[in-house]
């Protein structure tokens, strides 16, 4: 028997609280038929009703309390009504993101039947791609400052921080999912017609690790071209690799495509498991829906796939276990039920013991 991967379970704020049990729901099912060993801890912090009562989003010990887990499985964090969004997100998922190297975002792209599509005649089916961001350095550094300040000379300079490890490692990951998938192609997003320095380097370095891919097709695309190509010709992508805002725009715009930006998961990942990667849908904490029952778990669901599929190195059980929980979101989006925010009546638990049966069904 395979020992079990532990996992930390953070529901965080509200529909985050309501979303997770249905996700444990279907993680249970799936972990049940394909003999997966899960181990929960259940963690009220990193939650906005933790901020009211102690001040902090988390306990000074909070890192020790999570090294040792293989993966959060995380709802969404935010109450603006009594946290400013910028220390709950930065005193919980930015600490994560950062304290934990999680250096790999990872968001699927997919068109699925009964899910209205804002790009027209597109068939399920037809897209179906995945966005890698790099996720810890590029655009998103705080070097730079601002001169003669105040004053008509005011000039203000922010640098981009591209590491050749931090570069390569994003590479390789990329490659590697593709090389994986069936197509074996790779995009990567560029803009070395404009940005001289870093980007030509950033190409070249896509270039180097290409080379250890031959069965691997790939190509680099400018930013503005391929954002329009994501809306024109969605077909042609496979993987695509971005840096931290190139990967920022596109896993927005990405699910945006196929309609599905509140059914959309997202992986925050430490692909070498020196520390534990991060599962969590992209909607956020929707108080003007909380505490009806009728939020769509969905993105939860599917977020909990890509763990079982990243817990099991993508084979084996865990890759079983994935495909078995995203056919059964496939068949749940077209045949119901279906919440509203789909045009349905359905609840959020009517939407996750659906999906769990399916799961746990054989068919
Ligand atoms: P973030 O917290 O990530 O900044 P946000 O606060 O801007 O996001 P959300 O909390 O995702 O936004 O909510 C945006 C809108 O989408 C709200 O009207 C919310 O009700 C709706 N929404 C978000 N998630 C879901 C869901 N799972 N099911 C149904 N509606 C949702
Ligand atoms: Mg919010």
């Amino acid at each position: 028997m395979t020992p079990a991967f532990k996992i930390a379970v953070i529901p965080g704020d509200g529909i985050g609280k309501e979303v997770i049990p249905e996700g444990l729901r279907v993680l249970d099912a799936a972990a049940q038929r394909f003999g997966i060993q899960l181990e929960y801890r259940h963690i009220e912090w990193a939650s906005c009703d933790y901020y009211a009562q102690t001040g902090k989003m988390m306990p000074d010990d909070w890192k020790d309390q999570l090294s040792g887990m293989d993966a959060i499985f995380f709802g969404a964090v935010g109450w603006p009504d009594t946290v400013p969004d910028h220390i709950s997100l930065w005193g919980s998922l930015i600490k994560f993101r950062r304290e934990f190297d999680q250096y790999i975002n990872l968001r699927p792209v997919r068109l699925f039947e009964g899910v209205p599509c804002p790009l027209a005649g597109r068939k399920p089916g037809e897209i179906d791609f995945i966005v890698v961001r790099e996720n810890t350095e590029g655009e998103y550094s705080s070097v730079g400052g601002i001169s003669y300040e105040g004053t008509e000379r005011e000039v203000v300079v922010q640098q981009s921080v591209h590491s050749r490890i931090g570069t390569d490692r994003v590479m390789k990951f990329a490659f590697e999912l593709a090389r994986q998938r069936e197509r074996k192609e790779v995009t990567v997003a560029t803009k070395s017609n404009g940005i001289s320095i870093s980007m030509p380097w950033w190409d070249g370095r896509a270039a180097e690790m290409a080379k250890q891919y031959p069965d691997v097709a790939w190509d680099k695309q400018h930013i503005d071209i391929l954002c329009a190509r994501f809306v024109l010709q969605p077909q042609r992508f496979d993987v695509v690799v971005g840096s931290n805002l190139f990967g920022d725009i596109l896993s927005d715009l990405g699910p945006a495509c196929t309609g599905t930006i509140g059914l959309a998961p997202s992986a925050s990942m430490n692909p070498e498991r020196k520390f534990p990667s991060l599962f969590e849908p992209v909607h956020g904490s929707a108080p003007d829906i909380y505490g009806k029952n009728i939020a769509n778990p969905i993105a939860m669901i599917w977020s909990a796939a890509l763990m079982l599929d990243f817990l099991g190195n993508s084979e084996g059980a865990g890759r079983a276990a994935h495909d078995a929980i995203v056919k059964a979101i496939e068949t749940v989006l077209a045949q119901g039920p279906r919440t509203p925010d789909l045009g349905g009546a359905a609840s959020t638990t009517d939407l996750g013991k659906a999906i769990a049966a399916l799961v746990a069904s054989d068919t």
